[in-house]
């Protein structure tokens, strides 16, 4: 692989170098400059135009014992998208300049190698990240839910609600459940039927048996990833039901309430999805929902941050000031 098969419009590839943020410690990053790496055979370069910045980032942010710094350059970053400015020997089928939408793990940086059969095309005039969509469309089709079905979701950001919006689509009813009053008005616009403020455990599952005529709910999906919302989505589901856990819990062991889901039977579904095949059909599918506007993203993405200022990005996922949903972080 060499150079000239760079676009000379791309100043960015001339330079034969990238840059790539790095965190050096817990809440610390750093931009290195590093050799433009050529792909081998089947294999990628896509100079990065974006990388959304995932809530599953924030267990590394906040620098747990098991972390090992410093981190790759661009690790973390698995939202990207961009386009192609190096072919490696043997990739057809796609193009020089094409935007993709792409499957790595290194995508908070200018550049990033990846497999070609990891990206898929990204029409000229959308550019998002397509991997947390597919994200939430993957946990629907675990989540199992049909026409009819009271549904209960536990945390309102970006998954909770896209999985507000499929869920309604799908004919269920949603009772949205949320800390900030600005996400429970995103639920509503999402088509949730009924919005719960996440701020008394005892008030919350009393509403929800209020409203469910003391049944409770067929499924109830929890989205924030922590012990108290796992206790809170536990207690929420009916006899019989199913409890969807797409939170990512990664600051430690979880304690359950076997005694309360042994007795009502539950389903317990730990809905991540870890193949990239799958990842990538549910990609191609997010590209198509996005496209024929099934799925809207416009109030979703709220922020957008150079890469040199990842950490600003990180600090308001964790914080989420304001209207605050997702942040995506622009690399080029
Ligand atoms: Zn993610």
């Amino acid at each position: 692989m060499n150079v000239s098969l760079t676009p000379a419009r791309d100043h960015r590839a001339d330079a034969a170098r990238m840059r790539a943020a790095r965190l050096t410690g817990p809440g610390h990053i750093e931009i290195v400059s590093l050799p433009l790496p050529d792909p081998a055979e089947g294999e990628l370069r896509i100079a990065i135009e974006g990388c959304g910045v995932c809530a599953s980032n924030l267990g590394p942010w906040a620098g747990p014992e098991w972390m090992s710094f410093p981190t790759e350059p661009g690790g973390m970053g698995h939202e990207g998208w961009g386009r192609i400015d190096a072919l490696g020997p043997g990739v057809s089928g796609l193009a020089q300049g094409q935007r993709v939408a792409f499957l790595g793990q290194h995508g908070y940086a200018s550049h990033e190698v990846v497999p070609a059969n990891h990206c898929l095309p990204l029409p000229d005039d959308m550019a998002f990240p397509a991997e947390p969509v597919a994200c939430a469309l993957n946990i629907f089709r675990r989540s199992g839910i049909a026409r009819g079905d009271r549904v209960a979701i536990v945390g309102i950001g970006f998954l909770g609600a896209l999985l507000t919006r499929l869920a309604s689509d799908a004919g269920a009813e949603v009772i949205a459940i949320s800390r900030r009053e600005g996400s429970l008005a995103l639920a509503r616009r999402m088509g949730a039927a009924r919005t719960v403020p996440m701020l008394d455990h005892h008030a919350i599952v009393e509403e929800v048996r209020g409203l469910t005529g003391g049944r409770f709910c067929d499924v109830v999906i929890e989205a924030v990833g922590k012990q108290w919302p796992l206790d809170l989505a536990g207690e929420l589901v009916a006899e019989g039901g199913r409890l969807v856990i797409a939170g990512y819990h990664q600051d430690g062991p979880r304690q359950v309430n076997m005694q309360q889901w042994n007795w009502r039977g539950i389903d317990v579904v730990n809905a991540h999805e870890r193949r990239p095949e799958v990842y990538l059909s549910a990609m191609q599918e997010a590209i198509e929902a996005v496209r024929k506007g099934r799925l809207d993203l416009s109030g979703l993405i709220t922020h957008s941050y150079p890469l040199d200022r990842l950490a600003e990005a990180l600090d308001a996922t964790r914080d989420k000031p304001g209207e605050f949903v997702k942040a995506v972080v622009t690399c080029c």
